[in-house]
């Protein structure tokens, strides 16, 4: 009896290793491309923590002129979420995220799904018993509690190795004998590592980490028949071809066990890139981002909220690598496909997720779109979460375009809108049905002159067919003739002649028409309303100033 009787009798029916080999070749890519992979099991949607390592992975391997695959890692069936993978397919092209090869677009090195690999690792598991590197262990649940009692009764490291590692040297023939009596058992690797030793990773972004060498036997085939995630990705990384896998840095840890993995299975090592994980502050703690407890980690939040997809994307690029915002601003006809991502500019320790910096790139990305860009965007924005703001702009595009386009195609445009919901806060006051909706507008403006010469400004003055100097001029000599000082160095010296200033007057009208005193250009404002809405909206607004 030999190692090969035990390799057939746990795996009769699997192909030889070499099989494989041949199956899937080097990639034929030119000098430096990368082979990079995001490898999520099928939690069923996309969250930021998993754009964030696949965007890293995606722009690494595009600008490279190489190649990125998805990879479902579905080996925990206890975790399986209903439609898990449908889930993250579905969210990646709803971000327009694509992938050179995933589940269902196929590719040569498929299958693309873990539990459909199945046999592959299985082959590369035999192929470690018939080498001896590899063996079956029958230790029971009670045993393995045992063990970890009698290690901790001896401060010793907890784990499955050396001399406590029962089953590592059982004979063939007892092995084989367990096999038949149908004893249940998993495969452990036969770890070759000296824990005393030291081993080095060379990691892309955080440099040189030194750690113990692994001695643990590790297991590599579960009781189900599948690997655990340590064998799958040394088999799967290495017959996929990745060049460079891209993960989160939970994973350093584990860095000794795959590194022993490529060395017993003959494989070539990759690069790693251990990327810092998003944070968030929580009172005066910072935290990993959870996929489950944050708001800011589902996408759907900013959809909800009316923020593009591009700026999520922005701000991901912005916390990935340290010198994208300042090339961003500095080449504003750019995209993100532009730009150069290198690991040494991506951060080692966490990255700070701050909604506040997303909001303000998100203004600056509104501020270059084009009017009809936006009404239309926000128009389908409406349509799934705001129907009634929906039903007031559908028929009338060039209303909102037009308020859209107020100080819009200038050097230093307007940056009052960082999302699809801005645009209804911003200009909630130029239509009238949710004007009339509320009680108060105009909250806590009181004047200490009477107001209502503005009517007689209204009626008799104002001109929409004016042209913006016209109009401020009329504006000016009507104010003046009401007693405010139209020359600010006027009133300076003698605040006491006049009942207010030029811009006390202009105050008046913008308040009568948006309820704040901060606005938009006011002479467009004006124009885009139209003289007959004013002059009822001044009724309304002299009433309830009056009984203010
Ligand atoms: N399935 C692993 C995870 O979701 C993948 C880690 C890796 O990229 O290798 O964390």
């Amino acid at each position: 009896m030999n190692n090969n009787d035990l390799a057939n009798l746990i795996f009769p029916n699997v192909k030889d290793s070499n099989y494989y080999e041949e199956l899937y070749p080097e990639r034929s890519l030119k000098e430096g491309a990368m082979v990079t992979r995001f490898a999520p099991s099928p939690t069923g949607f996309v969250h930021m923590g998993s754009l964030y390592t696949s965007f890293s992975n995606l722009m690494l391997a595009k600008q490279s002129g190489g190649v990125v695959f998805l990879r479902i890692e579905d080996t925990d069936q206890k975790r399986e979420v209903e439609n898990g993978i449908e889930g993250i397919i579905r969210d990646f092209n709803n971000l327009k995220i694509s992938f050179d090869e995933d589940p269902i677009k196929g590719g040569k090195y498929g299958p693309y799904i873990q539990s459909e690999r199945r046999e592959i690792y299985q082959s590369f598991a035999k192929k470690l018993i018939i080498e001896g590197k590899a063996y079956p262990c029958f230790a029971t649940e009670e045993e393995l509690k045992n063990l970890r009692e009698m290690q901790e009764l001896n401060k010793e490291r907890i784990g499955y190795y050396g001399s406590w590692a029962k089953y590592r040297n059982l004979s063939i023939e007892e092995a084989i004998t367990k096999i038949k009596n149908n004893e249940p058992y998993i495969i452990r690797l036969k770890s070759p590592g000296d824990f005393n030793n030291k081993i080095i990773l060379d990691d892309c972004i955080k440099g040189k980490i030194e750690m113990p060498e692994n001695d643990m036997d590790i297991v590599i085939i579960k009781s189900d028949g599948l690997p655990t995630y340590h064998f799958a990705h040394a088999v799967d990384d290495h017959l996929m071809r990745t060049t460079h896998v891209i993960r989160g840095d939970e994973w350093v840890s584990s860095y000794p066990i795959h590194k022993q993995l490529f060395e017993v299975l003959g494989f070539k090592e990759p690069r790693y890139a251990h990327l810092a994980p998003l944070t968030i502050k929580e009172g005066t703690t910072v935290r990993k981002l959870s996929k489950r407890k944050d708001k800011e980690s589902a996408i759907s939040f900013y959809h909800q909220l009316g923020i593009p997809d591009e700026v999520i994307k922005l701000y991901i690029a912005t916390i990935n690598n340290s010198s994208f915002e300042e090339w961003y601003i500095a080449n504003s006809d750019k995209t993100i496909d532009d730009y150069h991502f290198t690991f040494d500019k991506m951060p080692i320790g966490g990255s700070l997720f701050d909604l506040e910096k997303l909001m303000s790139i998100s203004k600056v990305y509104f501020s270059k779109l084009k009017a009809s860009d936006i009404y239309n965007r926000t128009l389908e924005y409406a349509k799934e979460y705001d129907n009634e703001f929906y039903n007031l702009i559908v028929n009338d595009p060039l209303y909102l375009t037009n308020l859209l386009n107020i100080e819009r195609n200038i050097e230093r445009p307007r940056m009052d809108i960082g999302s699809y919901s801005d645009v209804k806060k911003e200009f909630w006051y130029m239509f009238d049905e949710l004007f009339a909706k509320e009680d108060n507008p105009y909250q806590d403006i009181t004047y200490p002159y009477d107001i209502s010469f503005i009517k007689d400004y209204f009626v008799n003055i104002y001109n929409e067919q004016d042209t913006e100097e016209e109009w401020f001029n009329k504006v000016k000599d009507y104010a003046s003739s009401k007693g405010f000082a139209v020359n600010r160095k006027e009133y300076k010296e003698n605040p006491d002649n006049f009942l207010g200033n030029i811009a006390d007057f202009c105050s008046i009208i913008r308040v009568m028409l948006t309820t704040s005193n901060t606005s938009p250009n006011m002479y467009d404002l004006l124009k885009i309303y139209g003289k007959e809405r004013l002059l009822k909206r001044l009724d309304k607004f002299l009433n309830d100033v009056n009984k203010g």
